[in-house]
């Protein structure tokens, strides 16, 4: 049965204290759930859940394993995956988008459940096979196949101890040896070791290593990939000539063994090298075989953005995870009241804190929608360069702006959990440090996304990047439409508080207000910095310096406004799609609100600084509706945390179940955690001597 004629497995929520709230709200939850997430997703998220709530490897631990027995747990659940067969075999008769945002839908309910574990398959199953078939040829194809089909356990090697970011200075060494027909890797010391690659700690047999190519003639080729066997995969020990280890115990994710590797001349056939743009004879000279340009701009989009969506969508969800932890403690939680000997309120009655934790429930909702849409033109742009190779041109623009929005959205969605965590965590006070409570565990596993795939101050320049080339040419290319403001900057940069108000009737609680302010701020940012780095090329700064020196408080602040521009144009164009009822647009437009004057409000010193408001009359207004907004949703916002969370097992919070039943919770976690009432085995050391004697 095609998925979207399956019935909707959304299941009903027990009835309990959180339905004060949950009644007065003037929508169901549950259609709201549909705009907010795709239906199909949904659909295939709950298969998920429902078997893997089955399964005792996945039931959630009370307590934190020693880091050897989460790496066994994590690896054991790699097996098991494969054995349950998630992916049905009919989405790999499914064209590509179908199939991939399908297994994409798959990760991010495996991600919600066991984030190692998840981690672990994207890695040596996704992004593998991804960058082999960006990479390699029909020659790879049984490497492919076996790690597709997990008989081998792989990773991507691409950092060294001493080099991430700048990956261009990897200094580990592939040397083509015409005699033999093989190359030589060598890892000159322990600085070029390649370090923190995931599954290669304990597990991996195969790598896809990334090391510079030289051939006989002395030339050298600059970084190429390369299948590198690692350890014998039937013994899991390491082959002659390769220094492999695990990097010891992180601040999370320790189920995923993140190791090192040195190779001291380490022989790998000719044909292990990744062969699709560039290739060696076996006589030993260097070949470009550019051929079908579209496919391997396709290739190469596919590789490197996929992983960077796929940790946006589980970004999305932490964030979503924490701002229903947080809306519904505190509609549970009471603290002081208007008299007093009187009842208490909830502490969601207060202004500050409605002021501190709905506008990352405004964010779940409006980076959900930006993140599906987002993978939505990817998914759709990558198909049609496998279908024809024409239209290089165009391709080749549109891969250009989705990097920009990947490279400036990826930053936006992780710091925005990362943050809304930490936020979370506090609103839910004491209660909220509770392991029971999860909000360490979701910081802890989520906090490496802002580095891995990209560090997000050195992935937000790339989108800065090309909005500046965008800003400088004689005519925009932005196919996907992003940056098509930057035709109208004269008239926008020509504009101001005022005249944006009176052209939206005086009411600043609008789509049209909100984007007309970020294209405003947007211009602005592009003038200024295109403007400081002129000035710097007049003073003979080197162009380095000057790129370097037109970050902070510009090209910076240009990605972040960039991202959230894109997140609240997905989210308003899908609000106005008809499958939207009459009665979910109030709340719609209250979370885009929220989310819109939230973010302004973290602008307001640009604007000010660029003459676009003068006095306090554009802070107070951005202000005023922000809490106005705020003050709307406080009935609603525990419907749409409803709306945007997991089943209780998945969200595995004792302060955050959707019975309500606070207390009785977390009176049933604090009572029964092990030995919780037993006197401690180590009671006889630690009474005084003296009374020890007595004894
Ligand atoms: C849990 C985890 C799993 C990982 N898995 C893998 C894996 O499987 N395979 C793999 O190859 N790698 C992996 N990595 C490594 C990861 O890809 C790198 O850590 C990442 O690319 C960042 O590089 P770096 O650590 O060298 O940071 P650096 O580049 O050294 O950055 C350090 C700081 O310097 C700043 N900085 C750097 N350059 C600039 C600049 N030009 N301007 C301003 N500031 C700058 C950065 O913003 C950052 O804050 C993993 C890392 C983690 C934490």
């Amino acid at each position: 049965m095609p998925e979207e004629d399956k019935p909707c497995p959304i299941p009903d929520l027990p009835r309990g204290p959180l339905c004060e709230y949950r009644q007065r709200a003037k929508f169901s939850w549950k259609a709201l759930k549909q705009v907010l997430e795709d239906p199909n997703v949904i659909r295939i998220r709950y298969d998920v859940w429902q078997k893997l709530e089955r399964e005792p490897l996945f039931a959630p631990l009370t307590s934190t394993l020693p880091v050897d027995q989460q790496k066994e747990r994590a690896a054991k659940q790699v097996k098991r995956i494969a054995e349950l067969k998630l992916d049905p075999q009919e989405i790999y008769s499914m064209d590509y988008k179908y199939r991939v945002r399908y297994l994409m839908s798959i990760n991010e309910a495996l991600h919600a459940v066991c984030p190692s574990m998840s981690v672990k398959i994207a890695l040596g199953v996704g992004l593998f096979t991804n960058a082999l078939l960006a990479m390699g040829s029909e020659r790879h194809s049984a490497i492919y196949n076996a790690a597709w089909n997990r008989e081998i356990i792989t990773c991507l090697a691409i950092t060294e101890v001493s080099h991430g970011s700048n990956t261009k200075r990897c200094r580990t060494t592939a040397t083509y040896d015409p005699k033999t027909q093989e190359f030589i890797i060598n890892t000159p010391d322990f600085e070029a070791a390649k370090c923190w690659v995931g599954n290669l700690g304990k597990t991996g047999s195969m790598a896809l290593l990334f090391a510079i190519l030289h051939t006989s003639d002395g030339q050298n080729h600059g970084l190429q990939g390369f299948l590198v066997p690692i350890r014998d995969p039937t013994t899991l020990q390491p082959y002659p000539g390769v220094i492999v280890g695990d990097i010891g115990e992180k601040i999370g994710l320790n189920g995923i063994d993140n190791g090192f590797v040195m190779f001291n001349n380490y022989r790998i056939p000719r044909e292990n090298m990744l062969n699709r743009a560039g290739d060696v004879t076996p006589e030993g000279t260097y070949e470009s075989t550019f051929t079908e340009p579209g496919k391997i701009l396709g290739a190469v989009l596919e590789s490197f953005s996929a992983g960077r969506l796929g940790i946006m969508q589980e970004s999305s969800n932490t964030l979503s995870h924490a701002a229903v932890i947080a809306v519904r403690y505190a509609a549970l939680r009471k603290q002081f009241g208007p008299e007093k000997d009187g009842p208490e309120q909830s502490i969601m009655e207060y202004q500050l804190h409605q002021w501190r934790i709905f506008p990352y429930l405004a964010a779940a909702c409006v980076l959900k929608a930006s993140v599906f849409s987002l993978t939505d033109i990817y998914l759709a742009t990558v198909q049609k360069s496998q279908k024809d190779s024409n239209g290089f041109e165009l391709l080749s623009q549109i891969v250009s702006e989705l990097h920009a929005l990947v490279s400036s959205s990826k930053p936006l969605v992780t710091w925005t959990a990362r943050d809304a965590i930490q936020e979370s965590r506090e609103a839910c006070g004491g209660h909220g440090y509770l392991r029971a409570a999860n909000l360490g565990e979701l910081r802890n596993n989520h906090d490496p996304s802002c580095t891995y795939e990209g560090d997000n101050n050195v992935l937000g320049q790339q989108a800065s990047n090309w909005l500046l080339r965008q800003w400088k040419a004689a005519k925009v290319e932005s196919p996907v439409g992003t940056a098509n403001f930057i035709e109208r900057r004269e008239a926008i940069l020509g504009s101001n508080f005022d005249a944006i108000v009176r052209a939206s009737g005086g009411v600043v609680e609008s789509a049209e207000f909100i984007t007309n302010c970020y294209e405003w701020l947007m211009c602005w940012l592009l003038r200024s910095t295109a403007e400081q780095l002129q000035h710097a090329d007049k003073d003979g700064t080197d162009r380095f310096k000057a790129r370097n020196d037109s970050q902070v408080y510009r090209a910076r602040d240009l990605s972040r406004a960039y991202s959230e521009y894109y997140a609240l144009e997905c989210f308003r164009k899908r609000c106005l799609r008809e499958d939207v009822a009459e009665n979910l647009k109030p709340v719609l437009s209250n979370v885009y609100l929220i989310y819109g004057m939230w973010c302004i409000d973290r602008h307001l010193a640009t604007f000010y600084a660029g003459g676009f408001a003068v006095g306090p009359r554009f802070a107070d207004a951005i202000r005023s509706a922000l809490l106005g907004a705020c003050g709307q949703l406080k009935d609603s916002a525990v419907a749409v945390a409803d709306a945007i969370a997991p089943p209780d097992w998945v969200l595995n919070s004792v302060i955050a179940k959707s019975d309500g039943r606070l207390y009785e919770n977390i009176q049933n976690v604090m009572m029964t955690n092990p030995g919780a009432m037993e006197r401690a085995s180590w009671w006889k050391d630690i009474v005084p001597s003296k009374m020890k004697a007595k004894l």
